[in-house]
């Protein structure tokens, strides 16, 4: 990513963002506001150490309206609106997007045309009058969205046999729509879609109106809790939706391909109890919904988005996967819905917060309903994570991503490698203490956003010791330290547990 010195230094959010007001009021106090803007357009970022040119400094996005108009045909770019609402944390000459990928035809500012450029992947936009700390603002961009995308920079849409779903994870959003795209700026989602009679759009959250007009039915969705943009769905196919319970009467709405309903229904049928199950390890189910996208693609991941996972219809009509496999893989992508979305990584290096407990509900999950016991995972796990640490880096300072690569920072060091820092943590404070960290994790820090810190805050504190140290080795360690009670656990030269090794093979 181009970086220019106007670059924040990467550092946690809430310190770049004082940081720029800082910068913003020094700028003020001696006359250069003008310069400034005369200057070219550069991108920001919040300084994220893993994706430096994502997100903007200077504003909070309060609430998104996305409106999309599909023509039928999924390789032709989508006309688009996004609406951006958001209260300003600095005075703003300018006001930074990310987006990259589309093609802008105007921008408003409260309602005025303004002006606007893109420089790296952020569009800039310059409003007639220039914003004030603490101002609330509406931005509307009317641009295309293309679903069509080159071979070394993949997208968030993702084609299908009958239409088109989104995976935003973790840099992509802004290929789709002009966003604050960095997880720490959470907001409310509306989404519609208008798409040919015949069509079904599905996006996270519930139905708000259906309207049809002129052979095209415009659908609406809203989200009731705040939403990364990385989690953002929109599906639209030749799709049914299907409607069950979960406990405690919980909308269930599955999305299916309509000529593989009758082969996906015993497994959909899982998923109530699935909540249960999970309801009952770590409390509330966080949303509104829950469901399964079902997409006739070849992804080669399934992926949490918000309410609406996200699967490969063959993971499920392939008869090569195991059930209990299957049905692990659901309940990880259940799992996120509280630990990755209800509770959203503050920066990206927290990304094992997401996947490592996503991985520890899977797991615990086939020890308890198929016999596959944890601890002969997590003993392979063991043997490979110092081999892990090496290729992508300890747990919670994971690599940059290779370009091209498209594993990205989505490594065994944050699947089963973090699970392995959730066992030894169990095996280091006890059940009782780690079941109720886990509770406490997901009900303090509900609908918001949470970093390693925080974890090993809460830890500490729920445990009554000082885990710090604890902490900086299974998570910064170059080395993985001794496992509590199984001394005799030593690195192996190669993979031993074939399960270990398939369990990453999914699942995003
Ligand atoms: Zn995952």
């Amino acid at each position: 990513m181009l970086h220019t010195p106007h670059t924040p230094t990467p550092r946690p959010r809430a310190w770049s963002r004082r940081r720029f007001r800082a910068a913003a009021l020094l700028a003020s106090a001696v006359s250069v506001c003008l310069v400034a803007a005369s200057a070219p357009p550069t991108p920001l970022g919040v300084g994220d150490r893993l994706f430096p040119h994502l997100g903007n400094p200077g504003y909070d996005v309060t609430a998104y309206d996305l409106s999309f108009t599909y023509s039928g045909d999924n390789s032709e770019p989508l006309k688009a609106v996004t609406t951006i609402d958001a209260r300003t944390t600095a005075d703003l000459d300018r006001v930074n997007l990310d987006f990259a990928h589309g093609k802008v035809d105007s921008v408003e500012v409260d309602g005025e045309p303004a002006g606007f450029a893109m420089a790296g992947e952020d569009l800039v936009v310059t409003p007639e009058d220039s914003l004030d700390e603490g101002d609330r603002t509406r931005i509307t961009v009317r641009h295309s969205s293309d679903p069509v995308y080159a071979e070394d920079r993949q997208g968030g849409w993702v084609r299908t046999a009958d239409g088109l779903a989104m995976a935003n994870q973790a840099d992509v959003a802004h290929l789709v729509f002009p966003c604050n795209d960095h997880p720490s700026d959470k907001a409310r989602f509306t989404i519609s879609v208008t798409a040919p009679d015949g069509l079904t759009a599905v996006a996270n959250g519930l139905p708000t109106d259906v309207d049809q007009a002129g052979g095209a039915t415009t659908w609406t969705y809203r989200t009731q809790h705040p939403m990364a943009t990385e989690l953002a769905q929109v599906s639209i196919g030749r799709s049914t939706v299907l409607h069950r319970t979960g406990p405690h009467g919980l909308p269930v709405r599955d999305v299916v391909p309509t000529k593989h309903r009758a082969a996906l229904e015993p497994w959909l049928a899982k998923t109530p109890d699935q909540i249960a199950w999970m309801e009952n390890k770590v409390g509330r189910y966080p949303f509104e919904t829950y469901g399964l996208l079902m997409a006739d693609a070849t992804t080669g991941f399934e992926l949490e988005t918000q309410t609406l996972s996200l699967f490969e219809r063959e993971l499920f009509t392939e008869p090569a996967y195991p059930a209990w496999y299957v049905e692990s893989i659901m309940v990880h992508e259940l799992a996120h819905q509280w630990f990755g979305n209800s509770v959203s990584p503050g920066t990206w290096s927290d990304l094992w917060l997401n996947e490592g407990h996503a991985t520890w509900y899977e797991a615990l999950y086939a020890e308890e309903t198929a016999d596959r016991p944890m601890a002969a995972r997590m003993k392979a796990a063991y043997g490979a994570s110092d081999r892990w640490r090496t290729a992508g880096g300890p747990p919670a300072a994971p690599k940059p991503p290779k370009n091209g690569s498209k594993t990205g920072i989505f490594r065994s060091n944050v699947y089963d490698g973090a699970a392995l820092v959730l066992y030894a943590l169990r095996q280091e404070i006890g059940r009782p203490a780690f079941e109720g960290l886990e509770r406490a994790w997901v009900t303090r820090h509900r609908d918001g956003t949470a970093t390693t810190a925080d974890f090993v805050r809460l830890a500490s504190e729920i445990s009554g010791r000082d885990l710090g140290d604890f902490f900086r080795g299974w998570l910064y360690g170059e080395k993985t330290p001794p496992m509590p009670g199984h001394p005799d656990w030593k690195p192996t030269a190669t993979d031993q547990a074939p399960a270990a090794a398939t369990g990453k093979a999914h699942g995003e």
